[in-house]
């Protein structure tokens, strides 16, 4: 049979592998990740494993025995550093080759590094691998006054946390509120409250200027050059696909791999899944990236699927949660675009859910710790709006 060589052992990889084994794929898998881990979820790397209320093999998605019994060859800690398509072979960063029949690359995305002076200090830290957070904790822990670069989900979160262990925590945003990439100015609105409520210092609307230290970071300096101090800085403003191997292989790529339905490249013989694929979505009539662990898994399977020689066609609904504090938000759907809402539930109770119509139909549903209106909303979205579509908050 094919030997199936999967690059980044992240969500989406070992989802491939995974899913291949459950479907009778008998041939040789090789899965291979820079990471020394084996391959674990990224969401509580920003929750409860920097709190530290759970400890690193929480985060495993399978035992480590797990890849012996499946027969998955799991290569860690090892770099790809070139595809070379017509001999059908990967170069490793250690000298080896690896040939493969089908090549399935997963390998997500990277912090977005600020280009801003100061960035390269001792103290100015990212967060996406367990490593980082390890790095981050320590700092965390040893500092008092904390500062965050962008107030998107994974930048609030860490807010959560760093004021849940009593740190003075600053959060500096350039766009006029938090989280504007993902949800509806109400549910921001919610969230700055939140957040002032708890003591964390939210500044809207501000620039970054620099960061500031001698040997380690003592602060950021703001539009307007005051300077804000600070032991540690999270630049949390985004993240970028890891699409450069694609790319120098003569894959298509535009901000992300191009990838079709059944997760193809522009070659035949090569697919991708998860944070580092860009696909045309039917549903929302353009072509989209998704970071969601949703789109990562469900990708997945449709990779493996195909490669199992099915004929699938992937156009998901998109969910997506994040918990800052005892409030979990979970989106369903995507609601940009609406042209009315319905707010049900009590918002003060910290309860309730926002519902976005366009042309009469629910497009997104965003629900705040009610996860019985986020369940039903993955399944009637797209239908016309009736009061009794979704259950009370
Ligand atoms: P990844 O899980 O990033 O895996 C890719 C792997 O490939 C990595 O290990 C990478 O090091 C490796 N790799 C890259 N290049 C190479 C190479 N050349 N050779 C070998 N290996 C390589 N999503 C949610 O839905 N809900 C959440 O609450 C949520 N919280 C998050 C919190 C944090 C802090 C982060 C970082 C992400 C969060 N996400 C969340 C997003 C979610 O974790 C990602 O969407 C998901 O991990 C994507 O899976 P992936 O397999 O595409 O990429």
């Amino acid at each position: 049979q094919d030997t199936v060589v999967i690059i980044g052992a992240g969500q989406a990889g070992a989802q491939v592998a995974q899913s291949l084994r459950q479907g009778g794929f008998e041939g040789p898998i090789r899965l291979i990740g820079d990471e020394v881990t084996p391959p674990y979820q990224r969401p509580p790397l920003s929750k409860k494993y920097l709190l530290g209320e759970i400890g690193s093999e929480a985060l495993l998605l399978r035992p480590p025995a797990f890849y012996t019994t499946q027969n998955i060859d799991l290569i860690p800690g090892t770099s790809v550093s070139s595809i070379d398509r017509g001999a059908q072979r990967l170069s490793l960063e250690n000298g080896d080759t690896i040939g493969y029949d089908k090549l399935v690359i997963a390998t997500g995305t990277r912090a977005r590094h600020a280009p801003i002076p100061g960035a390269d200090l001792a103290g100015v830290v990212t967060l996406r691998t367990i490593a980082d957070v390890d790095g981050i904790r320590e700092r965390l822990l040893a500092g008092q006054k904390i500062a965050i670069v962008g107030a998107g989900y994974i930048g609030l979160e860490v807010a959560a946390v760093a004021n849940q262990l009593g740190k003075d925590v600053t959060v500096i945003e350039a766009q006029d509120r938090p989280m504007k990439r993902v949800v509806s100015p109400f549910i921001s609105e919610f969230y700055s409250a939140l957040h002032r409520e708890k003591g964390v210092e939210l500044r809207l609307g501000t620039g970054v200027e620099a960061i500031v230290g001698q040997d380690a970071v003592s602060g950021v300096k703001v539009a307007g050059g005051e300077i804000v101090p600070a032991d540690l800085v999270l630049v949390a403003i985004g993240a970028e696909p890891n699409d450069d191997l694609a790319g120098a292989a003569g894959l298509e790529t535009d901000n992300g791999i191009i990838v079709d339905g059944a997760g193809l490249t522009s070659d035949d013989k090569i697919y991708a899944a998860g944070d580092c694929t860009r696909f045309y979505s039917n549903r929302y009539g353009r072509s989209v990236r998704m970071e969601s662990v949703q789109n990562a898994i469900d990708q997945a399977k449709i990779v493996a699927q195909s490669i199992l020689g099915e004929d699938v066609d992937y156009d998901p609904l998109p969910w997506f949660w994040s918990d800052q504090y005892d409030i979990k938000l979970q989106i369903a759907g995507l609601s940009d675009g609406y042209d009315e809402t319905r707010t049900i539930g009590e918002p003060k109770d910290n309860k309730f859910y926002v519902a976005y119509l366009k042309d009469g139909r629910l497009i997104a549903v965003d629900s705040i710790n009610s996860p019985r209106s986020h369940m039903m909303a993955r399944r009637v979205i797209g239908e016309s709006w009736r009061d009794d579509l979704l259950p009370a908050a």
